[in-house]
């Protein structure tokens, strides 16, 4: 999985940010998203990095505006005088144990010396010669863009440093895969309104930023992390890969996401891909809640189609007809996945639930239900967010 994003963020990287003027507003550009996005509420930390000279208010957005001017970063680094590098410090933040490697870079928990506060501190690789890749100005712009939001991790700030950007963001105890896995090693089920709340607060979230036209494209246990201080508040984090998809767009060379999580219309490099990418993960993530593994652990690409066609059937004219013709040569060989076997794979699903995963593993994504669709149904209006305030983790 993570050689998939390393890979991905290759092509990415080298790219150097083009000009405000070669930019057209409304493409989904992740640098149009830093200009003309809703800005989030001030915070105190805009103020501590503020340059009325460049009469920008971000630590981000005055390095971007010398890199307009293509000036290389190292030429103006002491003046915007960061500490990092070699000290372990990066502006007011103190560094403190590594958290976590991921396929960008790492994160690391950090301290604020001003307020005291623990925070998570980002940071991500970039380009050899200094520029901005894509895959950070994405991140950092798309989360911005996303504005304040109870289901989504907070950024306070980022600084862009010479051939690394640090994403300041609040500190969330656990992630979703971790809970899992100390569950299943503990062989311990997770109780179901701690499930309904985790996953009415992801769908909340998605509701959010599918609302704002931001697909997260990469939605997994991993990306979703848990507020234990907070009534068990899960964040959708990580938008590495997210994109504006205001309209069904047209993928360019990308089989995005993490393969088990990954939708068929992207492993099958359909046409079109629209948001609906992040309803199927989400349908994986509450499997892998419920039975505490993950539904489709595909090895490789052609592992991960077999499993999902042997799961739910292969597909037909009437249950994908914009994919049928394309991949019939395919589905010659695998007649044999005739039924759908979903039942078998969640047993510790009630039938309202599996229902739930049936309307969100429609093979056609147009089919496929909405997170404001979901949130609808009597199984979540039921639950209110954070319903599991009383939750201990032993
Ligand atoms: P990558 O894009 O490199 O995969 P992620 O943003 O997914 O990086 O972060 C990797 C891991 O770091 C997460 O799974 C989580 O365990 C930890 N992490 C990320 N952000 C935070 C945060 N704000 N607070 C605490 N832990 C975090």
């Amino acid at each position: 999985m993570k050689m998939e994003r390393k890979a991905q963020s290759h092509n990415q990287r080298g790219l150097r940010p083009k000009s405000a003027t070669h930019m057209q507003a409304g493409n989904g550009d992740p640098r149009v998203a830093l200009r003309s996005s809703v800005r989030p509420k001030p915070n105190p930390y805009e103020v501590q990095f503020g340059d009325a000279q460049h009469g920008c208010t971000l630590a981000g957005e005055i390095v971007r505006e010398k890199h307009s001017r293509r000036m290389p970063l190292k030429d103006y680094k002491n003046s915007v005088s960061l500490g990092y590098p070699p000290g372990p410090n990066v502006g007011r933040f103190e560094r403190k144990e590594l958290i976590a490697e991921g396929g960008y870079g790492s994160v690391y928990k950090g301290v604020d010396l001003k307020t005291k506060q623990t925070v998570a501190l980002k940071y991500m690789n970039s380009a050899e010669d200094d520029s901005l890749s894509q895959a950070t100005l994405r991140e950092v712009g798309l989360l911005r863009a996303a504005g304040s939001h109870d289901n989504i991790v907070r950024i306070l700030c980022w600084y862009f440093l010479p051939k690394t950007t640090v994403m300041v963001l609040e500190y969330l105890e656990t992630d979703l895969s971790q809970f899992i896995k100390k569950h299943r090693a503990e062989n311990r089920v997770l109780p179901n309104y701690l499930i309904k709340s985790i996953m009415k607060d992801i769908l909340v979230g998605t509701e959010h930023l599918h609302g704002r036209g931001i697909a997260h494209r990469d939605m997994k246990p991993r990306n979703i992390l848990i507020d234990t201080n907070n009534g068990w508040r899960a964040k959708i984090a990580d938008f590495g890969l997210s994109k504006f998809m205001t309209f069904p767009v047209l993928p360019r060379a990308e089989n995005f996401g993490t393969r088990w999580y990954r939708a068929p219309e992207v492993l099958l490099a359909c046409k079109i891909t629209t948001m609906r990418v992040d309803m199927w993960s989400i349908g994986t993530i509450f499997a892998e809640i419920k039975e505490r593994h993950a539904l489709f652990p595909g090895k490789d690409h052609d592992e991960q189609v077999d499993m999902i066609f042997a799961t739910l059937g292969v597909p037909t004219a009437d249950s994908w007809p914009d994919m049928y013709q394309k991949i019939k040569p395919i589905i010659q060989s695998l007649r044999h996945y005739s039924t759908n076997r979903l039942r078998e794979k969640v047993p510790s699903m009630n039938e309202e639930e599996l229902g739930i995963l049936q309307n969100l593993f429609q093979y056609q994504s147009a089919r496929r239900w909405t997170a404001g669709e979901v949130l609808k149904l009597e199984y979540f209006s039921a639950a209110t967010t954070s319903d599991a305030g009383d939750f201990e983790m032993i």
